[in-house]
């Protein structure tokens, strides 16, 4: 990598988020400088294919010139209001009624908020009101998933279910549980079929909310797929089964599809795709294709009105940020909900879909590769020391860490979750960019090949 200066002073004064701050002001990184379609250019000019779409997020690519228009616009007109002590602006309502238009079925109210952790840390506060307004004080426990990604706020990281976004930072908090990662094709026993691995989960899921006490156990979180978990899509009959446990006990089911949501799996919501009831439904990132920093959180209607008479009884609901709802982010948000409609985003993804899909299957043929598995425009490779017996590798050898490094080298980026590789490119990728995207894959695999066997 060339020091530049942009370099030493991001060294000099940056603390750089999900990452080894000891490593880093030795190596450095690589910083951007701008982005076209779904290519990002960096400071020395080099190209790279952004499988990732940024954080799972940059839906439209990175050149949508008509949101750039629409903040502009925006700015100039209204550039900030907010939606405290009853104040309301146009942007804000605009985007609740036309994300509710398409919401997953039974949501009837949306709140914005900045980022994904805050609309899950809304959703969290709203269940602990919501229980309070039911007259069940002790209802309150929240239960994750381990690997489950929600975010990073004190509550939301409590219900992530990553080892390393807890170490030394004192969580989770106390209320906060976590159930099986329904990842088969690391954790099912020889011979189990996806069915019987599903039934497996909710059966241990079902034995926590005993020993916990089912009077304690307010809601549960998933995300439809499994992002920062490494891209896992369910085993065969899995949410049917859990959400049948869930049903049993009286717990609340919120749906993050802060990474599924808008069209990702083929559908608009992952919770079509996998067919889930949800009474809580989180969403960020490709709201506003991330051109704008806003979430939402949706909720039903039974959630709505015990919250107004919990106000109430309060004289308030007590919660909100200042730039929740900002007037450029929901301006640009509706932008990017239009132009999902008017270019068939869903469509495309059912189209393009398929080739990633099938490009990544067939390099299981190859020998770094034990299994690959998505849906739609989200998919993991796993890479496996010996296939055969399904063994991973020896974790200091960082497998994963390995061909992302040789991907980035050749103008490919993607993310290594453990030794999982994640693609989630923007959702406007064209058939002969997958293509691209897998030969430069085939050939970062290649090259790591070597140092792992
Ligand atoms: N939920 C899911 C499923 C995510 O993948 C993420 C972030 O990647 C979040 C929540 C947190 O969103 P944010 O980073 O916008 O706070």
């Amino acid at each position: 990598m060339i020091a530049n200066s942009h370099d030493l002073l991001d060294r000099a004064t940056l603390i750089h988020q999900q990452t080894d701050l000891a490593a880093y002001q030795d190596t450095g990184g690589t910083i951007m400088k701008h982005g076209e379609g779904v290519y990002v250019f960096d400071e020395a000019g080099n190209k790279y294919l952004e499988a990732m779409a940024g954080l799972w997020c940059a839906s439209l690519g990175f050149s949508e010139k008509r949101l750039a228009e629409v903040a502009y616009k925006q700015m100039l007109e209204l550039p900030y209001y907010h939606t405290f002590f009853a104040k309301s602006h146009v942007p804000s309502v605009e985007l609740a009624d036309r994300l509710l238009a398409i919401a997953p079925k039974g949501m009837s109210k949306v709140m914005f908020q900045c980022s994904g952790s805050e609309a899950n840390d809304a959703a969290i506060k709203i269940i602990w009101y919501y229980n309070n307004a039911l007259g069940r004080p002790q209802k309150k426990k929240i239960i994750g998933r381990v690997r489950g990604y929600h975010g990073n706020t004190v509550a939301s990281v409590s219900v992530s279910g990553q080892p390393h976004m807890h170490a030394d930072f004192d969580a989770p908090l106390a209320m906060f549980k976590h159930t099986d990662n329904p990842h088969y094709y690391r954790f099912h026993e020889d011979g189990e079929t996806e069915e019987a691995f599903s039934t497996r989960m909710a059966d241990n899921l079902e034995k926590l909310i005993l020993a916990e006490g089912p009077d304690t156990v307010a809601a549960f979180f998933a995300e439809p797929v499994q992002g920062g978990g490494g891209a896992i899509t369910p085993p065969a009959g899995y949410f049917e089964k859990i959400q049948a446990v869930l049903k049993k006990y009286d717990v609340l089911f919120l749906a993050d599809e802060v990474i599924c949501g808008f069209g990702r799996t083929g559908n608009m919501w992952g919770s079509e795709t996998y067919d889930l009831r949800p009474d809580l439904v989180s969403c960020a990132k490709a709201l506003s294709a991330s051109y704008q920093p806003i979430s939402a959180l949706m909720i039903s209607d039974k959630i709505y009105e015990a919250m107004v008479s919990e106000s109430k009884k309060l004289g308030t609901f007590g919660h909100g940020f200042t730039y929740g709802g900002h007037p450029v982010a929901c301006a640009v948000a509706s932008e990017t909900l239009k132009i999902y409609e008017e270019r068939d985003i869903i469509g495309h993804v059912r189209k393009v879909g398929p080739l990633l899909q099938q490009g990544l299957k067939d390099l299981e043929a190859h020998p770094l590769v034990g299994n690959a598995r998505g849906v739609g425009l989200i998919a993991g490779v796993e890479l496996m020391a010996d296939k055969a017996k399904r063994i991973p590798f020896a974790p200091e050898l960082k497998a994963g860490i390995q061909v992302m490094e040789e991907c980035h080298k050749v103008g490919l980026i993607v993310r290594a979750i453990g030794d999982r590789i994640a693609f989630t490119p923007p959702l406007v990728i064209s058939a002969g960019e997958i293509d691209e995207l897998l030969a430069k894959f085939r050939k970062g695999l290649d090259a790591a090949l070597p140092r792992l066997m």
